[in-house]
């Protein structure tokens, strides 16, 4: 049994960035829903012993993408705080400043690349082996953690379900609300 991982804030605690709203339905109806058909396909099966990281490892089709998108929402859930416009700090900047450039560099990378996905999926801030950092775009539930060499840092949402309600087809509006969110002390403890 896979339970649904608490909100780390009150659901309207991201306003007006995010609204109680967009959190209603996509903590309280997507990412629960995904929860839901995971415990409903692996019922009886081989996974139903499994951690949901094993499930995702192992499995294909719906399960794969029901599991994957249980994970990848908690993630996303964590990379956001109510404390808003932190700036990550020490070995974090270092390699930002490395690997892009220079802090702002990395800004515009990050919101073209989460802007110009194509359809719905994720974009996300990994580390790899040697501890550089890079931008990865994922199509619909696909998530880093099936690449044994990649460490998730920081993901973005960008399935539509994540941004209609508050700025209907405006994905960059989202992005720019969602930049202010970032909590960079957990992408730090990621490293
Ligand atoms: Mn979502």
């Amino acid at each position: 049994m896979i339970k649904l991982a608490q909100l780390p804030y009150k659901r309207d605690a991201l306003e007006p960035h995010i609204s109680q709203r967009t959190i209603d339905f996509h903590y309280g109806q997507h990412h629960a829903g995904y929860v839901k058909n995971l415990n409903n396909l692996i019922e009886g099966s081989k996974y139903e012993t499994m951690s949901l990281e094993e499930i995702i490892k192992n499995s294909e089709g719906s399960i794969f993408n029901n599991a994957a998108q249980v994970w990848n929402h908690t993630f996303y859930w964590h990379c956001m705080t109510p404390d808003i416009d932190t700036k990550p700090q020490s070995m974090l900047l270092d390699a930002i400043n490395r690997d892009f450039g220079s802090f702002d560099n990395f800004k515009q990378l990050f919101i073209k690349q989460a802007a110009t996905l194509f359809g719905s999926g994720w974009l996300w801030l990994v580390e790899d082996k040697n501890g550089k950092l890079s931008l990865m775009q994922t199509s619909n539930a696909e998530t880093p953690i099936t690449h044994e060499d990649l460490k998730p840092l920081l993901t973005c949402d960008v399935w539509e379900h994540a941004y209609y309600l508050d700025q209907q087809n405006q994905r960059l509006a989202y992005l720019n609300e969602f930049w202010q969110l970032i909590n960079w002390r957990f992408v730090e403890r990621n490293m």
